[in-house]
């Protein structure tokens, strides 16, 4: 099987060959844990959680390893502490186990490694200290610089030339930098702000310095694949890559650079004063995580994504269907994984293409002319289908009452109708359950009930 991956470090899409097939090594920037994942986490994280799941479908489950940090210090979490009046860890305990929870109810695999960041400062600081023995780092007022300057392919990565960067940078040069676009590997930490001792005073790392040294230590020097969204591009992967290729002598830090489109609402982004701001928390109290991630495939992953609830609620609707059509469905292998959406996705995950071909394969099991295992082997490579049909019927979006013995008295009351013929009384129950916001079904073991999408 041919893999392709639009590598945004060379700008094309080029066909991908692991550095050792038995251990395929991905690494995805995870969540800064302030606050709850919002639903452009969502669609970053479960694109490469796809990804994911496609390595482990070519290469085997045992020959992927996938590392997706939790970033644990950070600015935003000390703000939020302080606020609450609270250490950084008391925040980021629980939003870490929230995220993670979420992630679960979405439908996302967990990641070989979860790596938080505030575990690996020993390693950071001896990153540090090596880019400062090699003559790449130096320190100004409590802080330690990246200087850039001393790294002749900076800005490569990112497409943009030194000059470029340096009017860029203008705006917010810190005095104690050498050059306006020097970027911070360590900084001060002041009265009760939380801090670590280091070489160069107590202070906390940035941002990018985590990356590298948790990729190098879980993936090693050089790896596979690194991933994020597209905002990540410059300024955080092109330093992370600047440290990395510095400290390890001209090494790549990865092969292949894959970055997510982002996603917008209604043609806006996404912001809490806007009012549409949608956590993935919040979503999954009102629709199953299948849905919501059948949501995020309709668009490529590279491309942007304008986000709905009608998105979601078609992809109910559809999955509504493919339950029904593989139930019953026989246990399923891999061999009844269908070859389309495998080439699909091994296409640069094009997953409109794959959902394309995974309509065929509904229409024609609803046909009689494939089997059910097909279907639900091919949308289980998505992670959809992955329950039983019983239990997927049995989602209640939250704060929706159902009353079941009124229903089970309804229906009693239509099939006694019915056996009176009495069929105008049998609609009129009908109609009472619809507009109860219940759908019924007739079937050969009787009569079955569903919420109405
Ligand atoms: P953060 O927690 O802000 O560091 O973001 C975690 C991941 O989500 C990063 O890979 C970001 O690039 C990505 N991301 C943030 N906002 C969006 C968005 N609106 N759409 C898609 N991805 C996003
Ligand atoms: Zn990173």
């Amino acid at each position: 099987m041919e893999l392709q991956f639009y590598n945004t470090a060379t700008r094309k899409k080029e066909r991908f060959e692991p550095l050792d097939p038995q251990n395929v090594r991905v690494y995805t920037c995870g969540p800064t844990v302030y606050d709850y994942a919002h639903i452009g986490n969502g669609r970053t994280f479960s694109s490469f959680d796809l990804l994911f799941r496609l390595l482990r479908h070519v290469y085997g489950e045992a020959h992927v390893t996938y590392v997706r940090n939790i970033t644990d210090i950070d600015d935003k979490i000390i703000d939020r502490a302080g606020e609450r009046g609270v250490g950084i860890r008391d925040v980021t305990d629980v939003t870490t186990e929230g995220f993670k929870e979420d992630m679960k109810g979405f439908g996302l695999l967990e990641p070989t490694h979860e790596p938080r960041a505030t575990d690996y400062l020993d390693g950071m600081i001896d990153m540090m200290q090596k880019l400062v023995d090699l003559g790449h780092a130096y320190e100004a007022e409590g802080h330690l610089l990246f200087d850039v300057k001393s790294d002749p392919s900076y800005g490569k990565f990112a497409n943009r030339s030194l000059d470029d960067l340096i009017a860029g940078a203008r705006v917010e040069v810190a005095p104690y930098k050498k050059d306006p676009v020097d970027f911070v590997l360590w900084k001060p930490s002041t009265g009760n702000q939380p801090g670590w001792p280091s070489p160069w005073g107590r202070g906390r790392p940035g941002w990018h310095t985590e990356c590298s040294v948790m990729s190098e230590q879980l993936l090693g020097e050089t790896f596979d694949i690194h991933a994020g969204g597209v905002d990540l591009i410059f300024p955080h992967h092109q330093n992370e890559i600047a440290q990395s290729t510095c400290v390890h002598h001209g090494a790549p830090m990865a092969n292949f650079w894959l970055h997510a489109g982002f996603l917008e609402v209604e043609g806006e982004k996404m912001s809490k004063s806007l009012g549409n701001f949608y956590t993935v928390h919040d979503l999954l109290k009102q629709w199953p995580g299948e849905a919501l991630r059948l949501a995020m495939f309709t668009s490529h992953y590279r491309q942007f994504m304008n986000f709905s609830e009608h998105g979601i609620r078609d992809a109910k609707i559809l999955l509504d269907r493919w339950y029904r059509l593989t139930e019953p469905a026989g246990e399923v292998t891999k061999a009844d994984v269908s070859e389309a959406v495998v080439e699909a996705l091994a296409d640069d995950l094009n997953t409109p293409k794959a959902l394309a071909e995974l309509h065929e394969i509904a229409g024609k099991v609803a046909k009689g002319e494939e089997r059910p295992e097909v279907l639900k082997a091919s949308a289980g490579l998505f992670g959809l289908l992955a329950q039983s049909a019983e239990e997927w019927f049995a989602f209640r979006p939250e704060g929706v009452e159902v009353d079941e013995a009124r229903i089970a008295e309804l229906i009693a009351a239509r099939n006694a109708a019915r056996k009176a013929k009495d069929f105008a009384k049998a609609d009129a129950v009908r109609d009472e359950l619809a507009a109860m916001g219940i759908a019924i079904k007739d079937g050969p073991e009787g009569t079955t009930w569903e919420l109405m999408p």
